[in-house]
């Protein structure tokens, strides 16, 4: 029924699963984040800059975003582990320091000026306010570290089968309390998802 041709030939990877309703951003948290950043810079740019190791180096595989394959199996899982980003997205002293440095940008104004332009206008409820159903509307480079560094069990697995194994299909189970709720076949870009009424957006790591 998918046109899938040997589907015993996919490894399966399982990740978790964490559904959220999208709604409409609202204006309250979107002032509580941008107090947040404002602190945030303020502090950053008073104990002076330091951006640390870029973490989008590729030299730097570790604690650098997913390759393609893998990030397709965020996009199955839709960003369970943004949720808990909820009004900081995880952005710290690093994250700004950083963003100051590649930018050129230093007035605290104009920095949060630049990440609440990516506020989207839905977002997924009580997650991390940059998380949508088409995944993360920050450049991945305006991150924190741990946004593009962060593997749960599931993801750390399909990396290890893509490089032991050298494949580029993946069988990707999505498990919430021990129960599977759904399921894609994921083959270099592509997701063909099972049952195909499910319909699937990006994860954060897209
Ligand atoms: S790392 Fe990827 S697969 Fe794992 S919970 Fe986060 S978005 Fe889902
Ligand atoms: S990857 Fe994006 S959506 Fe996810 S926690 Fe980080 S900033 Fe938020």
């Amino acid at each position: 029924m998918l046109g899938v041709r040997r589907p015993e030939s996919y490894p399966m990877v399982v990740v978790p699963d964490d559904p959220a309703d999208v709604d409409r951003l609202p204006d309250s948290r979107k002032q509580v984040h941008a107090a947040f950043l404002y602190d945030l810079c303020v502090k950053t740019l008073s104990a002076g800059i330091d951006g640390g190791e870029d973490p989008l180096d590729m030299n730097f595989p570790e604690t650098g975003p997913p390759a393609v394959v893998a990030s397709r199996v965020c996009g199955v899982c839709q960003g369970t582990c943004c949720h808990l980003g909820k009004a900081r997205a995880f952005l710290d002293a690093a994250a700004i320091g950083r963003f100051v440095t590649r930018s050129g940008i230093a007035d605290p104004l104009d920095i949060v000026h630049a990440y609440t332009a990516y506020l989207p206008q839905i977002s997924v409820k009580d997650a991390c306010v940059y998380q949508t159903d088409q995944g993360c509307t920050l450049p991945r480079w305006m991150r924190a570290d741990i946004c593009n560094a962060y593997r749960c069990q599931g993801l750390k697995q399909a990396e290890r089968m893509i490089r032991d194994h050298e494949t580029s299909r993946l069988y990707v189970v999505v498990r919430k309390d021990n129960r599977i709720t759904r399921a894609a076949f994921v083959q270099y870009h592509r997701i063909r998802n099972y049952p195909l009424t499910i319909s699937c957006t990006a994860g954060k790591k897209c």
